[in-house]
């Protein structure tokens, strides 16, 4: 297909991390919009909230209470999904009820002390902190024997069901590779095996020669929007060279990684000029004892936002029933996040 059919045709894209298609419709991003579009005014929240759970000092809603922390906080989740201590028992009737008791931990980590101070208002010395204390937390939690994945992830933002605005972020760990990991694994070592090279890895060759789908990119790593993104502005976050996990990072990748949040999640919020609700996480090789060389590190953002601060995208009908379908095109999406500035719009001006 030629680049005017993908700009104005109704057509299907592959995803091939998770083998599923969606379906791209460019000929309705023109359609006259009929809803309201509002601009909301921008939110201003405290840099200390005494109501918060998650501010240094306040107790918390199961009677613990928060050190004085200074800048990153990190705690099991008083109200954990997932419990350590749990019996080995599975059952399974014909294939049809079939279950498996689950192990796990959930943590829970501030960003930093300020209540207002989100990832694209922090420093990049701030957010190295932060990439390091996730390094250590992976290193921490895969040396328990029966952790085999661990998901870092951020909610960002009321629409993403948020409930609490201080900056923090989750970190899970159990024992079987979840659902969307694990088929990405499988896409991953299929075509490591078909192809004799790493899927993502020849993937980053074809974006960064074409170009189109590039937002930015430092020494490390590369923000593009993908060939099959299924939300209006998602973003794949690629390490440009081929490792694992967040534990391969050296020093200088750590930095570039801080750097490339900060430059992704500003442009966000510069697009609407508001806060730009997202949820985001990293997906890395399990830590099962196996080497995992079809693994390549990534980051998702998936946001809900489509035409401005209030008007969302929502996954229902057709796309709850048969497939996803979005109406801008990738490429557009692309050219509007790679023409943002990069000082964030509450930045006072020079
Ligand atoms: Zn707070
Ligand atoms: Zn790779
Ligand atoms: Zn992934």
């Amino acid at each position: 297909m030629n680049d005017s059919l993908l700009k104005e045709t109704p057509h299907r894209r592959f995803n091939p991390l998770i083998c599923e298609w969606v379906l791209v419709s460019p000929h309705r991003a023109t359609r006259p919009w009929q809803g309201q579009v509002e601009r909301i005014a921008p939110e201003k929240l405290p840099s200390y909230d005494p109501n918060c759970y998650l501010c240094p000092g306040n107790s918390r809603a199961g009677g613990m209470r928060n050190p004085a922390y200074t800048s990153t906080f990190v705690f099991d989740n008083d109200f954990a999904a997932l419990l350590p201590n749990v019996p080995e028992c599975a059952s399974d009737k014909d294939g049809l009820l079939v279950s498996q008791t689950e192990p796990g931990i959930c943590r829970v980590m501030c960003f930093s002390p300020r209540h207002d101070l989100t990832i694209p208002r922090l420093s990049v010395e701030e957010l190295s902190q932060v990439v390091d204390v996730w390094t250590q937390q992976y290193r921490d939690l895969i040396s328990i024997p029966w952790a085999r994945y661990i998901q870092i992830f951020e909610n960002r933002g009321a629409l993403m069901g948020a409930s609490n605005p201080h900056p923090h972020c989750q970190i899970w760990a159990n024992a079987r590779l979840p659902n969307l990991p694990a088929r990405e694994q499988m896409a991953q070592r299929e075509y490591q095996r078909k192809h004799g090279f790493c899927l993502l890895c020849h993937y980053l060759e074809l974006e960064t020669q074409d170009g189109n789908r590039v937002v930015c990119m430092n020494e490390a790593f590369a923000a593009l929007v993908p060939f099959w993104a299924l939300w209006p502005f998602e973003v794949l976050l690629l390490s440009r060279r081929h490792l694992g996990s967040i534990a391969d990072l050296n020093d200088a990748e750590k930095l570039q990684l801080a750097d490339i949040l900060r430059r992704i999640t500003i442009r966000y919020d510069n697009l609407f000029q508001a806060p730009f609700p997202y949820s985001m996480g990293f997906h890395q090789a399990p830590t099962n004892g196996d080497p995992h060389p079809e693994w390549h590190f990534h980051a998702h953002y998936f946001p809900p936002l489509l035409r401005s601060a209030t008007i969302q995208k929502f996954m229902v009908g057709y796309e709850m029933l048969a497939t996803p379908q979005r109406d801008i095109t990738p490429e557009s999406a692309a050219v509007r996040l790679k023409q943002l500035d990069e000082v964030h719009y509450t930045s006072p001006a020079d």
